[in-house]
């Protein structure tokens, strides 16, 4: 069944306190029987046990059935220890939690048993058996210890396994307890390999078949044991039976102390104090040398009660174990996750909604990581789309001519029919038009002044509404007054009896279409327009360079983008002469826009750099608080990570319940953070996000939340990998500590 070759481990290798703890122990382990491995304390059982069922890796070669294992192979060790081995432990390692029902089938779920007839009939079965026919349905936790351990060995058995290991699996328990267990284990021996560990010489011989001695890693002798010894001595050395000793009882109201003795006594002094918690026992000498203060932990147990010894006839009047005839092998499927999703989303939520409030304000403090996150990635997203004409003082376009020698040559180049000379005050006037539906075209004779939208107040629009479009004008309601007036006759002609129907008409200035949309009473004639379309409309030539030749104290009165390039006229007369030939060749020019771009690129990134720093600051505080928490919450669970790894449950499955962890708790926090900030910041007015310093993209903004996502499951896992990369005996002992 287990073949052993060469086994060898240390613990500590190559430090001060290393221990050879197996040394090159080969074992030929038959497919049934009891083999119990026995030894004093420290001798290496527990380990060479770990070693041959797979929970802990050593130098060497395994064979398990037909299978080969050098070194130690994780997942083909779980596969193993998955279907073919059983485990009972010295403290039982129950999900304390649950019912017995569910951790009987849970183990059965794990080799892909599903069905519910199948599943009641090995529990069932197996219960009675042990003794807990009418437990089905408790807690785990709420079981004493001989019952969980009957509990831990129906588990053991549920899946049929071909070797059952045993690690000193009566070691807490009382002699009543211990000899039930071990006749139940003796009967499970006689179908299967049970391999067992005790350091009690008394168990060993009373039911081993086989006896393999170890001492210092090394096995010192191999024997067969015929067990005919008749009666088993349980006598534990650390147990004390009070009824087998001399009794004295002291009692009153408030007291009640009894002195039991094992010897003859005369008179005893003995005086106790208690103050703030301590016991404070002062007794003679020649009574007693040593006090032993008992707690749940210690190996010595009173038991009130006589000491009895224990027939080995027991042992035969027990039930033999039919369950290779009850259950039905063709039911296994393949394996199942023992964590469904739902299951693993269910256990999520339950831990945060039940989680301490020490927990819950950790929990707020993500919300708040969130907003901030929020805020390092509005920053983030503002420096990669970085948009350098926000903080600009100029335009792209500004150009200023810096010596001008012949104020006429300029003037003669400008005039160039390519190239427009733009004031800095549009007084333009436009020929007007119609609008089309009229038969005949009707032009204005005098022409329009022009003006910029931004001179209509409030109060001046009277009919229609005011520019919302490129494209639309609004006309000076004063054309139209007058009863001779020359407009209003022809637009009667034409059957026009207000000027209000023209609204929502094309109009044409310069041979250019535009929308007529409202009416202004200003009180001049005048067409309204946004300046863009202004620039657009006198531009004789489109598609042609449009200057602006600017003096430079009018230079902020122009909206610059409507140009392809500006030149702003220095008035500074210190800035004199130079014969400049050709506009494009020999004006001596200079580009502030260029020239300060740099500089301002240079100033900016004192605060890009504090940006991205405090941006950084606040993702690596967050990540770190994140890792504890989520570190935390694995040591709480250490206990049922180490029962699952020993049952064979895989690693992905156990990764699966902290990646949906991790996603329920980075949701309801740091993405509660995240979107609510979003809305905050959208919504409200704020400096920050009004003055562009923060912008949300909506691809970056989804980037940032899958980022945080991705973050807190790398965190996250990180303990969790650390974890499960130990082997289950590992990882069993990291619990213990
Ligand atoms: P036994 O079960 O016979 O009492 P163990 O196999 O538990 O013995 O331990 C054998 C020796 O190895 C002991 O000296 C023990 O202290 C040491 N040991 C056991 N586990 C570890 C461990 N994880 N790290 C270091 N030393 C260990
Ligand atoms: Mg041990």
């Amino acid at each position: 069944m287990i073949k052993a070759n060469k086994i060898d481990k240390f613990f500590n290798r190559g430090k001060r306190n290393e221990i050879h703890v197996i040394n090159q122990i080969s074992v030929d382990l038959p497919d049934h029987g009891l083999v119990v491995l026995f030894g004093p304390s420290g001798s290496g059982k527990t380990t060479l046990l770990n070693v041959l069922g797979g929970l802990d890796r050593a130098k060497g070669e395994i064979q398990f059935n037909d299978v080969s294992l050098h070194g130690y192979s994780m997942a083909q060790w779980d596969k193993i220890r998955n279907r073919h081995i059983g485990y009972i432990f010295q403290n039982y390692m129950l999900l304390e939690n649950i019912s017995i029902h569910e951790n009987i089938q849970l183990t059965l779920n794990m080799i892909g048993i599903t069905d519910k007839d199948e599943i009641n009939k090995r529990v069932e079965y197996l219960l009675e058996k042990v003794g807990l026919k009418n437990y089905k349905k408790r807690k785990a936790g709420l079981l004493s210890g001989g019952q969980q351990q009957r509990v831990a060995i129906a588990r053991a058995l549920a899946k049929n396994p071909d070797v059952i290991i045993a690690d000193e699996p009566t070691g807490n328990l009382d002699s009543k307890n211990t000899v039930e267990i071990m006749n139940i284990i003796k009967t499970i021996s006689k179908e299967k390999l049970v391999l067992l560990v005790t350091h009690e010489r008394e168990l060993a011989t009373f039911y081993a078949d086989r006896i393999i001695e170890l001492k210092d890693g090394q096995i010192v002798s191999d024997t067969k044991n015929s067990n005919e010894s008749g009666s088993l001595d349980l006598k534990h050395d650390t147990d004390i039976y009070l009824k087998d000793m001399t009794a004295m009882n002291l009692s009153s109201e408030a007291l009640d102390v009894s002195l039991y003795t094992d010897k003859p006594v005369d008179q005893i002094k003995l005086k106790l104090v208690l103050k703030n918690g301590t016991l404070y026992l002062d007794i003679d000498q020649k009574h007693a040398q040593k006090v032993n203060l008992l707690t749940d932990k210690s190996e010595v147990k009173l038991i009130d009660d006589h000491y009895k010894d224990f027939d080995k006839g027991m042992v035969d009047n027990l039930d033999s174990f039919q369950f290779g005839s009850i259950i039905d092998e063709s039911k296994v499927e393949k394996s199942q996750p023992v964590i469904t999703w739902k299951h693993a989303f269910r256990l999520a939520f339950n831990k945060v909604i039940n989680s301490t409030t020490k927990r819950k304000f950790l929990f707020l403090g993500f919300i708040l990581a969130g907003f901030l996150l929020l805020i390092a990635f509005g920053f983030v997203s503002r420096m990669l789309i970085l948009d350098e004409t926000l903080f600009m003082p100029y335009d792209k376009n500004y150009v200023l001519v810096n010596n001008i020698a012949n104020r006429n040559e300029l003037d003669s180049i400008i005039n160039d029919e390519h190239t427009l000379y733009v004031s800095y005050r549009p007084n333009y006037n436009v020929e007007f038009e119609l609008p089309i539906y009229y038969q005949e075209s009707y032009s204005l004779t005098s022409y329009l002044q022009t003006d910029f939208l931004s001179v209509v107040q409030n109060g001046d629009i009277i009919h229609g509404r005011s520019i919302e479009n490129d494209g639309e004008v609004l006309l000076d309601y004063k054309m139209f007054e007058g009863e001779y007036n020359e407009l209003n006759q022809v637009l009667r002609a034409y059957g026009v009896s207000t000027p209000t129907e023209l609204l929502n008409q094309k109009i044409y200035l310069n041979q250019k279409e535009f929308v007529l949309v409202g009416f202004v009473d200003r009180g001049y004639n005048a067409v309204i327009m946004q300046e863009i379309d202004f620039y657009r409309s006198i531009n004789p030539n489109p598609g042609t360079k449009t200057l602006a030749v600017l003096q430079d104290e009018f230079f902020d009165t122009v909206t610059y983008p409507v140009f392809d390039d500006i030149y702003v006229l220095s008035s500074n007369p210190a800035q004199s002469v130079k014969n400049i030939g050709n506009i494009s060749a020999n004006i001596d020019v200079s580009h502030p826009y260029l020239e300060y771009r740099d500089n301002y690129i240079t100033n900016m990134a004192l605060v890009y750099s504090f940006l991205w720093v405090f941006s950084l600051v606040i993702v690596i505080i967050t990540l770190i608080a994140l890792f504890f928490v989520l570190r935390a919450s694995l040591a709480e669970r250490i206990n049922e990570i180490a029962v699952f790894r020993a049952l064979g449950v895989r690693r992905i499955d156990i990764t699966k319940t902290f990646m949906v962890e991790i996603f329920v708790i980075t949701t309801v926090s740091f993405i509660v953070g995240y979107i609510f900030g979003m809305y905050y910041f959208t919504n409200m007015n704020t400096a920050l996000y009004d003055s562009n310093l923060i912008i949300f993209p909506p691809l970056f903004m989804v980037l940032g939340g899958l980022f945080i996502y991705g973050m807190s499951q790398l965190i996250g896992l990180i303990p969790v990998w650390g974890l499960l990369s130990k082997t289950p005996a590992q990882i069993m002992s990291s619990y213990d500590l």
